[in-house]
């Protein structure tokens, strides 16, 4: 009994493009290939999509590099101003775009909402930041000299997205991108298109209401094969992807053999430890929740518990008495907890892992199976902990899916960091304890490798104000907060002589 009125007041059951360049929608062509979209929450098609082809890709890069020639000299702060409108615009369809962020993702209403205030969040920062794309200046060691560092637009912006953030990576791609005078092309996941088609919607009063030319913001349908070619495409000085290292190990090479620059947000394992000294009840909270929101399916996901074997069954009993109360269900009923997996394809993987983990050895203590009920689609399942050993195959592997490997450790911190570290992914970290020495070494030189290392926090839900990313075949790429802006412009340093001879650099005597 859901109504998918949402869909209306985002208005994009009016038309179903392939692509976008911001101020004009392609026209509707019956020769396009389609994909049906079905939601993961109940099965329903939801719509049938336009796929876009090499030629769509070049009319669209055409347009976004004459955009360019303007949008790149008008003031930053200027440029701010109309990421400000677009937040204000956001914040008029918070509620909508939520709603079907959950239709047609899965995750329940409340991640939906929070998905859709991180994109006004980062608005509100890349306005900021808008008056703060900051230079340094250097000491010339030259006389009557000055020298100092400017940043400037790098171009084109490729930014390829994942299903399970379908709209907000764009938004911290894009607003951050555009207050820097680059443009943007969004290639968003091929299973979640109509939060994108949602997002031009939004996006195109306010580049209308400002007289901005079409491919400022532009965004394209279209599979792996159109994520390739802006990979190879040298009109893209920077390529953004974010999704599974497979894919990024692909982009970064097709980028890298022409030496553009990527940023590349990837797989991650996350782990979560629980020492001795920890507060049990605000670990289990922050273990629940990054296990099994989002049913698994963020990148900072907590998938394996490390737990001290003094209080390791404590911590198990607890999880045992939780997970059976855990509410599965439609996420647009605002009662549930856990939502579907995002299709058929990921259930299968989330059933062959755990039979994984039990082959090696692992030990099933509950979940790992279909849940099914009337009026919902196949994709749901009973979230799952596994008792593992961390070097078993199957738990070096991101499975994006709710599966808990729980690893006892004994004796010193370093021991669980040890573990921690011991995998190929560097996302998301975090420790739970009330002992400071356990802290500082968790987060020392020699403790997480992560990208992000939290204490007394779990290793999902990160705030927008520091660069997220994580490290290894996470991929290394900053976006965001802090200084990630930086990753989307270029550096260019500046020595002016404002004397009347020419001094070289070093000392060195050249005369003529
Ligand atoms: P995916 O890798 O299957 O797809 C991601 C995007 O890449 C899609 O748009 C897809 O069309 C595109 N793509 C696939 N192959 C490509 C290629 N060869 N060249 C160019 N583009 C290509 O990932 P997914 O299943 O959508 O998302 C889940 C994965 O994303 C998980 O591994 C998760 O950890 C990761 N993720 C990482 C972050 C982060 O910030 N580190 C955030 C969200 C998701």
């Amino acid at each position: 009994n859901i109504t998918l009125d949402f869909l209306k007041e985002l208005g994009i059951e009016k038309r179903n493009p392939a692509f976008s360049t911001g101020r004009v929608f392609a026209e509707l062509n019956s020769k396009r290939e389609t994909r049906k979209i079905y939601s993961p929450t109940d099965g329903q098609l939801i719509a049938e999509v336009e796929m876009a082809d090499q030629s769509d890709l070049e009319h669209i890069v055409q347009t976004a590099q004459s955009a360019f020639e303007s949008w790149k000299v008008l003031p930053a702060p200027k440029r701010g101003e109309i990421v400000r409108q677009i937040g204000e615009e956001l914040r008029k369809y918070k509620e909508p775009l939520g709603k079907l962020v959950t239709y047609e993702m899965g995750k329940i209403y409340q991640e939906g909402l929070g998905e859709v205030q991180e994109m006004i969040d980062i608005c509100d920062f890349a306005v900021g930041q808008s008056r703060q794309l900051y230079g340094l200046e250097m000491k010339s060691e030259r006389q009557d000299h000055r020298m100092f560092e400017q940043w400037h637009p790098l171009g084109l912006v490729g930014i390829i997205s994942a299903f399970n953030f379908p709209v907000a990576v764009w938004s911290w791609n894009s607003m951050i991108a555009a207050i820097g005078g680059n443009v943007c092309i969004w290639k968003p996941s091929e299973k979640t298109p109509l939060t994108a088609i949602a997002c031009q919607h939004i996006l195109q009063d306010v580049l209308k209401n400002n007289d901005l030319p079409e491919g400022l913001f532009s965004y394209i349908i279209g599979d792996a094969e159109i994520g390739a070619s802006m990979s190879h495409d040298s009109r893209f000085p920077l390529v953004s992807a974010t999704g599974s290292t497979r894919m990024g190990k692909k982009v970064g090479a097709a980028v890298g053999a022409r030496l553009g620059k990527s940023l590349l947000e990837l797989g991650g394992n996350n782990a979560l430890i629980i020492t001795e000294n920890a507060n049990i009840e605000m670990a289990i909270r922050a273990t629940v929740f990054g296990a099994v929101g989002t049913c698994g399916q963020r990148c900072t996901s907590t998938r394996r518990l490390i737990v001290h074997e003094a209080v390791y069954d404590q911590v198990k009993e607890r999880l045992l008495k939780i997970y059976p109360s855990l509410s599965i269900g439609h996420p647009l009923d605002e009662t549930k907890l856990v939502g579907p997996l995002i299709d058929e394809d990921s259930v299968t993987a989330f059933k062959n892992a755990i039979e994984k983990a039990k082959a090696e050895g692992g030990n099933l203590l509950i979940g790992g199976t279909s849940y099914t009920q009337d009026g919902l689609s196949n994709n749901y399942v009973h979230p799952a902990i596994v008792e593992a050993s961390n070097d078993f195959e199957i738990v070096q592997e991101e499975t994006f899916a709710p599966i808990l490997y729980l690893i006892k450790y004994s004796g010193e911190i370093e021991n669980a960091i040890s573990i921690q570290n011991n995998v190929k992914q560097g996302l998301s970290s975090a420790v739970f304890t009330n002992h400071l020495l356990e802290s500082e070494a968790f987060l020392s030189a020699a403790g997480s490798d992560c990208g992000i290392a939290n204490v007394n926090i779990g290793t999902s839900g990160a705030e927008i104000g520091g660069a997220f990313g994580g490290e290894k075949e996470t991929g290394g790429g900053r976006e965001s907060g802090s200084d990630a802006w930086k990753a989307y412009m270029r550096r260019q340093t500046n020595t002016v002589n404002y004397g009347k001879v020419l001094p070289l650099a070093q000392g060195i005597k050249f005369d003529l």
